[in-house]
C-alpha cells in the first residue's frame, strides 16, 4: 500500500475485507470519490466469491485528513469534498481539520465547506505578513501622514490580529490564516 501518486487528489485503498480477515490483502487503490461504486469484482477479479466475500472496506488512504480506516461511503463522501473545494484550497482544508479546531457538515466528521469559505484568509509567509496586507486593505494608516506612519507599531497590531485569527502550518512553508468567528 505505498503511495502511488504525488497529487492532492484523496485516494482509496479499497479491499475486501473477509479476506483482510483471512490475512491476504486483496484490493487496489482507486480514486476517493469513486470509493462507493466499487464493487467485489473489481478487487476480485474475474473469480469473484461474491458468496463469503461481500464486504468493501477502505484500509488506507492518502490525501484525506483524517486517520485509520474507513467505510467507503465516508471515503466516497472526502472525495466529493476534495471536488467541490477543489486542489487550490484542499491543503489549507486539510490543515483546518487536522487542527481539530473546525466546523463539521452535520453530524458527521466532513468538514462544512461554506464554513471553510467564510473563515480562510489565504496562504501567507506569517501571520505578521496577513496583518500588514489587512492594514493596507483597510485603510487602516490612509490617512495618517507618512511621517507618522512609519512609527506604527507592527509588532503590537500583529498581535492584536492573533486574537481574531488561527493559523495553521503548511507542511509546504508558510501559515494558512483563518478568522476566528
Ligand atoms: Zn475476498
Amino acid at each position: 500500500m505505498e503511495k502511488t501518486t504525488t497529487d492532492m487528489t484523496p485516494r482509496a485503498w479499497v479491499g475486501c475485507l473477509a479476506c483482510y480477515n483471512e490475512g491476504r490483502l486483496v484490493g487496489d487503490w482507486f480514486d476517493a470519490a469513486c470509493a462507493d461504486e466499487v464493487t467485489l469484482a473489481d478487487v476480485h477479479g474475474a473469480h469473484s466469491r461474491a458468496d463469503l466475500h461481500d464486504e468493501l472496506w477502505v484500509f488506507d488512504h492518502e490525501n484525506i485528513p483524517v486517520r485509520g480506516d474507513l467505510d467507503p461511503l465516508t471515503a466516497a463522501a472526502w472525495g466529493r469534498v476534495y471536488t467541490e473545494v477543489g486542489p487550490e484550497y484542499w491543503p489549507a482544508l486539510c490543515a483546518w481539520v487536522e487542527s481539530g479546531d473546525y466546523v463539521a457538515e452535520g453530524d458527521t466528521d466532513l468538514p462544512s465547506i461554506s464554513d471553510f469559505k467564510e473563515r480562510y484568509q489565504g496562504h501567507w509567509d506569517t501571520l505578521a505578513e496577513y496583518a500588514e496586507q489587512l492594514a493596507d486593505y483597510i485603510g487602516l494608516l490612509a490617512d495618517v501622514p507618512e511621517e507618522i506612519a512609519r512609527y506604527f507599531d507592527w509588532s503590537a497590531w500583529t498581535r492584536d490580529i492573533a486574537f481574531d485569527y488561527s493559523t495553521y502550518d503548511d507542511p509546504e512553508g508558510g501559515v494558512f490564516v483563518f478568522r476566528v468567528l
